[in-house]
């Protein structure tokens, strides 16, 4: 018999930033055993992909083997399920939009009126059926962004509703996550805005199977009944969704409030259990022996979710170390002002990591930063521009080369003097904003004899990269002269793609993003040990 996809849907009510990001890798990890879940996100916005948009307002954009640049959830999905997302798996209004009107310039549409009902929904439903059918999903998870009643993800929500109707009641399940409040004066949860917002989405000839009520504290009993009842679901599908330390945590929770079971039932699958392992992982998050504090030196520090995935880099590797990490956060631009010492910033400091960035701004911090690092044995890890920009400390500082940068200034009206750091020759010709970058996942090789390779235990892996810059090949004789090791580079060898200092106690810098491969079972190399060198920092300084 064909194999027969089925769908998980999940949307949200009541408020935005509830998680339902983590809640859709939450139940694909709790079903992931055995059969192959496939995350797809539906976004309602305008732009094609979050790529060109700011940091600030979007958080960190994720980026995917096959290149795509997607949102925070992805990353979410890859770290809970394992799998290596695609490009595709993403939906944004955009590319709907897009593949519309190409078509009908194309005119397969042939001389109809293009409408939002059927055509849109149509090629929603035909992109949804499309992976199931290429990935060989058994279940789909379809995130529906934003909450139920924005006109925004209008026409997802029509598309689930006639996606269940063809496909039949035993193959989708629909989750809604909600917000149940608390209110201090009145000190019992309440009900209202769920049963208002599942209102919303029966409306709209949606009938949600589970509802998730995300919460400070755990469900009552009674609200669980209450809710129930108001809204039309068995009282054991309405699952507590309470606050919880770690998001790791989620998928055990949910999976001892019932859900795994729910869904079992209602889809008539099954998947055995795999929270073994991650549960004891989940227990050193919660309960580690050890603390160190990491610093991460950035541009958009006020905004953590810009750097979410090396936050979650950083607790696997401290779940692998029995160690808490703290993160610190250092603004490069109050540096680079004078408005705090370098001295001052990494107090009580036992690593650094200066992340990936763009523009001119805060550089001269991040450099000053590195320097102290290099010099005081300071644990360091560059990614992107922190490596980067620790060769044009190096250059500057130890090779003496004067007016050492990179031409990444230029484009802000500074000048180069000598650029040890430029444009790569295959990004040269491209204006556009939108996809100019060096994308996604490349082949390494690391040299033998050095201490990358050691970390890594191979000749070869594979990263995944974003950046448009790379050092100059020109300087890289001198560089290494003066002792700077690059330890790794494409299959080629004419990008630099890893560096190192072989007489520091830890000094590493990658051109890819090392976070972007982290998982809570299987950390990032190089994370795990720069946690290891910060913890021996830290035992040498108290020692
Ligand atoms: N701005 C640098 C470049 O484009 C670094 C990019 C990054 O850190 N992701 O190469």
């Amino acid at each position: 018999m064909a194999r027969k996809t089925k769908y998980i849907v999940i949307t949200g009510g009541v408020l935005s930033g509830l998680g339902k990001g983590i809640a859709t890798a939450s139940i694909g990890h709790l079903l992931g055993s055995k059969l192959r879940i496939i995350p797809i996100k539906c976004d309602g916005y305008l732009n094609t992909d979050p790529g060109t948009m700011n940091p600030i307002e979007h958080g960190e954009v994720f980026v995917l083997d096959d290149g795509g640049e997607v949102d925070m959830d992805f990353g979410h999905y890859e770290r809970f399920l394992g799998v290596n997302c695609k490009f595709d798996w993403n939906l944004t209004m955009g590319k709907v939009y897009q593949a519309i009107l190409y078509k009908e310039r194309r005119g397969d549409y042939l001389g109809r009126t293009v409408q939002l009902i059927p055509h849109v929904t149509d090629e929603i439903k035909k992109w949804f059926r499309a992976i199931a059918e290429e990935e060989k999903a058994d279940i789909c998870l379809i995130e529906i962004g934003g909450t139920v009643g924005d006109i925004e993800n209008e026409l997802y929500i029509e598309a689930v509703r006639q996606l269940a109707k063809e496909e039949g009641n035993d193959n989708i399940v629909f989750v809604h996550l909600t917000y149940i409040p608390l209110p201090s004066n009145v000190g019992e949860q309440k009900s209202k805005p769920t049963q208002q917002s599942v209102k919303l989405l029966n409306e709209r000839g949606i009938f949600p199977d589970v509802l998730i009520g995300r919460s400070e504290k755990p469900l009552e009993p009674k609200i669980k009944e209450k809710i129930a009842r108001f809204c039309n679901v068995r009282a054991e599908a309405v699952i507590s969704g309470e606050n919880v330390k770690t998001v790791y945590e989620v998928p055990l929770r949910y999976d001892a409030d019932g859900l795994t079971e729910i869904l079992h039932k209602r889809l008539n699958i099954y998947s055995p259990p795999r929270t073994v392992r991650w549960r004891k992982l989940v227990n050193n998050i919660l309960e580690p022996s050890q603390e160190i504090a990491i610093a991460i030196c950035g541009k958009y520090t006020k905004l953590h979710d810009s750097y979410a995935s090396i936050i979650e880099a950083l607790i696997h590797a401290g779940a692998h170390n029995d160690t808490r990490v703290k993160v610190d956060w250092i603004e490069a631009t109050q540096i680079e002002q004078g408005k705090i010492s370098v001295e001052k910033s990494l107090e009580g400091i036992d690593g650094v990591i200066v992340p990936g960035g763009f523009g001119t701004r805060g550089i001269e911090g991040k450099i000053e930063v590195i320097r102290y690092c290099r010099e005081r044995e300071i644990p360091y890890l560059g990614i992107c521009y922190g490596m980067q920009l620790a060769v044009v400390e190096f250059a500057r500082n130890v090779c003496n080369i004067e007016g050492a940068n990179t031409t990444e200034i230029v484009e802000d009206g500074g000048e180069v003097e000598n650029a040890v750091i430029c444009i790569l020759p295959s990004q040269e010709k491209i204006d556009r904003k939108g996809g100019t970058m060096r994308l996604g996942g490349q082949d390494i090789m690391l040299k033998k004899g050095t201490l990358t390779r050691k970390i890594y235990k191979e000749a070869q892996i594979r990263e995944r990269f974003r950046h448009r810059y790379e050092v100059n090949p020109m300087f890289v004789p001198e560089l290494e002269k003066c002792g700077l090791v690059f330890s790794g580079t494409t299959p080629e060898g004419d990008i630099m793609q890893v560096l190192e200092l072989p007489d520091h106690p830890f000094f590493f810098g990658t051109q890819y993003h090392p976070e972007l491969l982290s998982r809570l079972e299987k950390p990032e190399p190089l994370f795990r040990e720069l946690v290891k060198a910060a913890l021996e920092r830290k035992s040498q300084a108290t020692g």
